[in-house]
């Protein structure tokens, strides 16, 4: 089955990749200030892609904030297990377009490699699931499991609407197991299923001293500067050497079992290739021993500043500003709660304002961390399917990032398992520029989901 699979795909790969350039296409970026009708043009794109490769019951299904998400099914046998298969159709803002070699919505293939926004995340695993889907009931016919798939418009804006959406579709999207396509694997080649992800939460925070900036020469020396109290308060999050010190943030924490951390352990991450794959400057030292790098970005909390404003760069007269600006982001490790972190980190910034100056601080939604117990026969499974597919061992690893999603089919399923699978990796640049996807993986991933489709009625 494998060598007919594996023709049948190859054979298909460029219609595959057509259909993955025309959705690139449509910038559907899903935050706010930018057009929204462009995200409901790539859902009704997703839809006739479903509707022209023959799926059933296709449909959009739309969140408060208008950008639709798209469901179809393959219903085989009664008894068959039902899986649900979810990626999604929005994309990040392109950020500096100027440093783009090729237009971010003007798909271009270079050595190998597909270029532009929403190539890797996650546009690639819509069309992953529509072939894999196709190809395995081509081959293996009714024996698949039932298929439904739901690929979300605003992952990228937070996935507001998502929990709800999944509440009040409960019985249309009801399932024995879900595969995420929008993760990473470990690097070019190598097959991954993460069974960690971190959580996040941001908060605004604004100290203000004056009612408009003054004349730096005539008033400073009495009065307090905002921007460095703002800076006083963001230093004292963590320690000299970037060790979050905010009390008992670290409580909760899970630690990764052993299991776990040996699976870290076999990976081969070296200071060498993180210092390579990052593009961090040679003269800066690590925040944690080599031998930790992967558990401190997949099972460690991380306090990121994402911005920070105080005047203007093109306009630093000689001024003493009014009021300063900075968006902290929080990672959160396996075990933090995001509403408990987000207390204690605004706790922890009022009780360090300096000099009463007037303190503003607006918290953003988050999204819990996530982990999956890989015992159920599924992951295997899919591990078995993704090592002949690629021609090399599958394996598990974390992923320092958030998917809310994950957690919300959980809450309304119960433990089902949760597979996350992807096509993103180290070179894919996913939310920077020249984002890119591996083309050579695309296929293989195609494969290894229809081997595991295949593999599920023995
Ligand atoms: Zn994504």
């Amino acid at each position: 089955m494998l060598a007919t699979l594996e023709k049948r795909i190859h054979e298909r790969f460029p219609r595959y990749l057509e259909a993955l350039e025309n959705l690139i296409r449509i910038p559907s970026i899903s935050f706010d200030g930018f057009d929204k009708n462009e995200v409901i043009r790539s859902a009704q794109a997703v839809k006739t892609l479903f509707t022209n490769n023959g799926f059933q019951n296709v449909q959009l299904l739309t969140p408060p904030s208008g950008r639709s998400s798209v469901y179809a099914e393959l219903r085989t046998k009664p008894h068959n297990p039902t899986i649900l298969l979810y990626a999604h159709h929005d994309v990040q803002p392109t950020m500096r377009e100027a440093l783009w070699e090729s237009p971010p919505f003007s798909p271009e293939v270079r050595n190998g490699r597909l270029y532009g926004r929403g190539t890797a995340d996650d546009k690639a695993g819509i069309i992953l699931h529509i072939a894999a889907v196709t190809q395995a009931v081509a081959v293996f016919g009714d024996k698949i499991p039932n298929i439904k798939f739901i690929i979300e418009g605003e992952e990228e804006s937070g996935s507001v609407g998502l929990q709800t959406l999944i509440n009040d579709n409960k019985e249309l999207l009801k399932c024995d197991a879900v595969i995420v396509a929008d993760n990473s694997n470990f690097a070019k080649g190598i097959p991954s299923i993460t069974t960690s992800l971190r959580g996040m939460a941001a908060v605004e925070v604004v100290v203000k001293s004056l009612k408009a900036p003054l004349h730096s020469g005539s008033w400073s020396g009495p009065i307090p500067d905002p921007a460095q109290a703002l800076c006083r308060m963001i230093a004292s999050l963590t320690d000299a050497k970037g060790q979050i010190v905010i009390p008992h943030f670290m409580d909760g924490i899970t630690e990764p079992t052993k299991e776990e951390e040996d699976a870290y352990d076999s990976l081969g991450m070296t200071e060498e290739i993180f210092r390579k794959d990052s593009g961090m400057v040679s003269t800066l030292s690590l925040m944690v021993d080599k031998k930790d790098i992967l558990k401190s970005l997949w099972r460690k909390p991380s306090i990121v500043v994402t911005a920070m404003e105080a005047g203007s760069r093109t306009q630093s007269g000689n001024v003493l500003q009014d009021s300063a600006y900075a968006r902290i982001g929080i990672r959160l490790a396996p075990g933090m709660d995001a509403d408990v972190a987000m207390l204690q980190m605004i706790e922890h910034l009022k009780k360090h304002c300096p000099l009463g100056m007037d303190l503003s601080l607006f918290s953003e939604d988050g999204a819990n961390p996530f982990t999956t117990d890989i015992s159920h026969p599924y992951f295997e499974m899919m591990k078995e399917a993704m090592t002949q597919a690629y021609g090399a061992p599958a394996r598990y690893i974390g992923c320092g990032a958030s998917i809310p999603g994950a957690q919300f089919f959980r809450d309304a399923f119960g433990p089902i398992p949760v597979l996350l699978t992807g096509l993103e990796d180290p070179e894919c640049n996913a939310h920077g520029e020249n984002e890119s996807l591996y083309l050579k993986d695309f296929e293989h991933g195609i494969l290894a989901e229809a081997l595991f489709f295949g593999s599920l009625h023995k």
